[in-house]
């Protein structure tokens, strides 16, 4: 159809607020009175205590679309779909509608407004959990399988407990495969840790097969939607909040949620037919920003491009939502960012501040859905610029000090000078190390931890000295 992701996002949000969602603005992407966790990394997190009982001042039926960020997949980016910065289309039925709408709603908008091809739409459900009395999620698979049908497509269904069972997945039928524990959704990630009274339920998961992507045999000897190889992409998930942990087992919830969320960036890479995230509307100007000032091309320097592009779009927003560096907490992870874009940009040979033009590409980007990223964009490449200043200069020198051990082997002690003297973030010494080729001794986290624990006590000891 031709959508990009601004259409899609919109679409998305049109969709359902004909069906009667209201609409909810995002939550920044640092979450306020939490202190449980650093950043906003789903749709439902700023929604939890509604979906555990509390009236949302909206209603019943909210839609959004969530600017998230998720430090934990920062190893993930360079593959095909993940990013740290995405966004997360989200819709919530807070004791209103059950399975039968929103599977047919999300069906709809995935087929009729995006256009994909009910073919390669793969959809995993819950196997149900025996010893806990969970039954098996029968009736979202008998929902699916309606849509299919409908669609002219085979659904056929499979238990994925053996290899062999993957051998089906992808080959035609057994579009509906069933999970285990990967399906079930509470709060604690596992039913035997849940306590009495809380809820969860059964999660269901459309995935999108890009048949030309080979199988890699390293993630195993079949392929499958929750195989990591990048042939199928997960789009997006519905949780059921049906059940409560009981004494013995579990008992129905007397107030039923949906939480359905789905990556935006993926989508749209769907609708244009790409496994590459990064070839979408919100992420491909970067790439070519970064192609213009560094020379190179993408299919050359692709890592290297995934990460920039990645990190700086989400330097961007943090720095919009009012984060600053710092060596602690949201800021750490905004310096974080910061560093090992610049690190990659030096590889690429892209010379000194170059972030001013990646943060302008970035609010014309986001131009009408995000226009605070334009409004701010003076004051972000201001902090945004500075940072790449100083650690363009602390990276020419702890990269002397790194080379100054080659032929021997970097300690802990190394480490943490490099990081005391230098700010040189420890993730960051390891990984040049390992790029460069220069060893690091097998116990220097240990020492590294040695080292940062003496010196907080001396900066404590130095606290109470001069209070
Ligand atoms: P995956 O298995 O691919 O890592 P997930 O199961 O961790 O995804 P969810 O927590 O279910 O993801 O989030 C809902 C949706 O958000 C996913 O279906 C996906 O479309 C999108 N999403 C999740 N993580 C990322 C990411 N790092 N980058 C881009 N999109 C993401
Ligand atoms: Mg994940
Ligand atoms: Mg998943
Ligand atoms: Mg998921």
């Amino acid at each position: 159809t031709g959508i990009d992701a601004d259409g899609i996002r919109s679409a998305f949000i049109d969709h359902l607020a004909r069906r009667g969602h209201a609409v909810i603005p995002r939550a920044s992407l640092v979450p306020d009175d939490d202190p449980t966790t650093l950043f906003t990394g789903s749709g439902m997190q700023p929604l939890v205590p509604y979906l555990l009982g509390a009236d949302h001042p909206a209603g019943a039926r909210l839609v959004d679309s969530q600017t998230c960020l998720r430090v934990q997949d920062i190893e993930e980016v360079g593959d095909n779909r993940h990013t740290t910065f995405f966004e997360m289309l989200g819709s919530w039925s807070l004791g209103d509608y059950f399975k039968d709408v929103q599977l047919r709603q999300f069906w709809e908008f995935l087929t009729a407004t995006v256009g994909l091809d009910p073919a390669r739409i793969h959809v995993s459900c819950f196997i149900g959990d025996e010893p806990h009395g969970i039954p098996k999620d029968e009736e979202s698979a008998a929902l699916w399988t309606e849509l299919f049908t409908a669609a002219g497509v085979d659904a056929g269904q499979v238990d994925l407990d053996t290899e062999e069972h993957a051998a089906q997945v992808g080959t035609g039928g057994a579009r509906i495969v069933f999970y285990g524990a990967k399906n079930w959704w509470c709060r604690e990630g596992a039913a035997e840790r849940m306590p009495v009274g809380e809820p969860g339920g059964p999660d269901t998961e459309v995935f999108y097969l890009f048949p030309h992507v080979e199988h890699d045999p390293a993630y195993g000897l079949h392929c499958h939607p929750n195989c990591d190889c990048g042939r199928f992409i997960e789009l997006g998930n519905s949780v059921f909040m049906e059940y409560r942990r009981t004494e013995t087992g579990f008992e129905p919830l007397p107030r039923r949620n949906v939480d359905y969320g789905g990556g935006l960036e993926r989508i749209a890479a769907a609708a244009i037919d790409s496994p590459d995230v990064f070839r979408i509307s919100l992420l491909w100007p970067i790439v070519e920003r970064l192609e213009a000032l560094s020379g190179r091309i993408y299919e050359d320097e692709t890592l290297a491009m995934r990460v920039i592009a990645d990190h700086l779009r989400g330097a961007t927003f943090l720095a919009v939502d009012g984060v600053r560096p710092s060596n602690k907490a949201q800021g750490y992870v905004l310096r974080r960012l910061v560093r090992r874009a610049v690190r990659f940009a030096v590889d690429l040979g892209i010379e000194d501040n170059f972030f001013p033009h990646v943060v302008t590409t970035v609010a014309a980007t986001y131009a009408s859905a995000y226009p605070e990223v334009a409004a701010a964009a003076d004051d972000v490449v201001d902090v945004l610029a500075r940072e790449e200043q100083v650690f363009r200069r602390t990276l020419r020198r702890g990269l002397e000090r790194l080379e100054s051990h080659r032929g021997s082997v970097v300690t802990g002690a190394d480490l943490f000078a490099l990081h005391d003297t230098y700010g040189f973030p420890i993730e960051l010494s390891t990984e040049v190390a390992g790029a460069e080729g220069i060893a690091v001794s097998d116990t220097w986290r240990t020492e590294f931890d040695d080292h940062m624990a003496a010196q907080r006590a001396r900066s404590r000891a130095a606290t109470r000295e001069s209070g």
